[in-house]
């Protein structure tokens, strides 16, 4: 029988990765172009689309609530005074921005960075779940209420289920606080906040790289409590 020539692995592998690439950009020209719901169309709050960066193989997907002023200005979720201790965070974990994907429910921002009520959120959720489908993550760090939320909308308090695994359509989640929430924090509430914070990034972090025995060549000992 003649080999047919699409049917090797390799031509199959690369066949794949131009599809795989093909989904990207048109869920990158839908988000830049969406005019789905207020927030994309109040260009005195959301002058750009924000969407999600990074890694698409990742591991590890960290998901936010949305755009803040300074992510709207730069078109890169989690920059500013936030995504800088973020950024510290993944540091100590041996992270690097770039070697995760990060994203947000939100892709636009909300007028007054106020928070979205679970309906507009349901508005833009189609895209998540298309970087979901691709990024395939083996672990969410979930940031926030709100993106946490996304994934269990009965939830009522960040508080009561931070620090816990959860699970969606087979992901293991881990919902923690938003980074800007730890810098509203003073004296012992800050210091408290600071330890569950970093403890919930270190079992998101493990969970996502345990299986290739990464973690502990990244962290070395840097996922020792900060
Ligand atoms: S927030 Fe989402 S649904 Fe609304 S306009 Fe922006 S991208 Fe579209």
């Amino acid at each position: 029988m003649v080999a047919d020539g699409y049917s090797s692995p390799d031509v199959q592998g690369a066949l794949q990765s131009i599809k795989k690439e093909a989904y990207w950009s048109a869920l990158y020209r839908q988000v830049l172009s969406c005019q789905k719901c207020p927030f994309g169309r109040d260009r005195s709050a959301s002058t750009q689309r924000v969407p999600g960066t990074g890694n698409r193989e990742s591991p590890l997907m960290l998901v936010g609530e949305g755009p803040g002023f300074d992510e709207d200005r730069i078109g890169v979720p989690f920059t500013g005074i936030s995504g800088a201790l973020l950024t510290l965070a993944l540091h100590k974990l041996g992270l690097t921005r770039q070697s995760i994907y990060i994203t947000n429910v939100l892709k636009c921002r909300p007028a007054n960075n106020r928070t979205p009520d679970l309906e507009e959120v349901q508005i833009c959720s189609g895209f998540l779940a298309a970087e979901l489908k691709l990024v395939k993550p083996r672990a969410i760090l979930c940031l926030g209420k709100v993106a946490v939320r996304y994934f269990f909308p009965e939830v009522k308090s960040i508080k009561q289920i931070r620090g816990q695994w959860l699970e969606y359509g087979g992901i293991p989640v881990m919902p923690t606080y938003h980074p800007a929430y730890i810098l509203r924090q003073t004296g012992a509430d800050l210091a408290l906040a600071k330890r569950q914070w970093w403890s919930d990034l270190v079992q998101a972090y493990r969970r996502a790289y345990q299986d290739d025995g990464l973690a502990e060549n990244r962290s070395g000992n840097n996922s020792q409590e900060q």
